[in-house]
């Protein structure tokens, strides 16, 4: 498109660009030159969150309207963080009796675990390898 420059430096933008840019009487324009260039920049008043350009305030760099401040404020809530995953929620209870056991006692015999738990020494074997399929399948140590 050809524009023509009129004698005191003005040029008009065509009501499609204007609508297409969102432009009003507010919008900034800025004007940067390349060699054979003018490249204009839109920046607009609008809020980036409701785009309406009453009270607009600029934060980190982006316009937002007094309203959605306030909304914000009011209704943003934090985003639980996600629970950490632990093997011993995998862990069937009577395991999970002997994984305790185990990190309370360090080294402890499987057949001092079954005469504490109360269960047999072929039960604790089976157990541990239980528990290490267990943290091998979920990736710990
Ligand atoms: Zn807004």
């Amino acid at each position: 498109m050809i524009k023509h420059i009129t004698v005191d430096g003005r040029i008009s933008l065509p009501k499609e660009l204007q609508e297409l840019y969102q432009m009003d009487a507010d919008t900034e324009l800025i004007l940067s030159t390349g060699e054979e260039n003018i490249i204009m920049t839109v920046r607009n008043n609008r809020c980036i969150l409701c785009g309406s350009t009453d009270n607009t305030v600029i934060f980190k760099a982006h316009k937002v309207c007094k309203t959605c401040v306030e909304n914000v404020k009011k209704e943003a809530r934090l985003i639980p963080k996600p629970t950490k995953v632990t093997y011993e929620g995998y862990l069937p209870p009577k395991v999970r009796d002997y994984h305790k056991l185990l990190l309370s006692h360090p080294g402890l015999k499987q057949e001092e675990a079954a005469k504490i738990l109360g269960v047999s020494q072929a039960r604790i074997s089976k157990m541990k390898i239980k528990l290490m399929e267990i943290k091998d399948f979920l990736g710990m140590e």
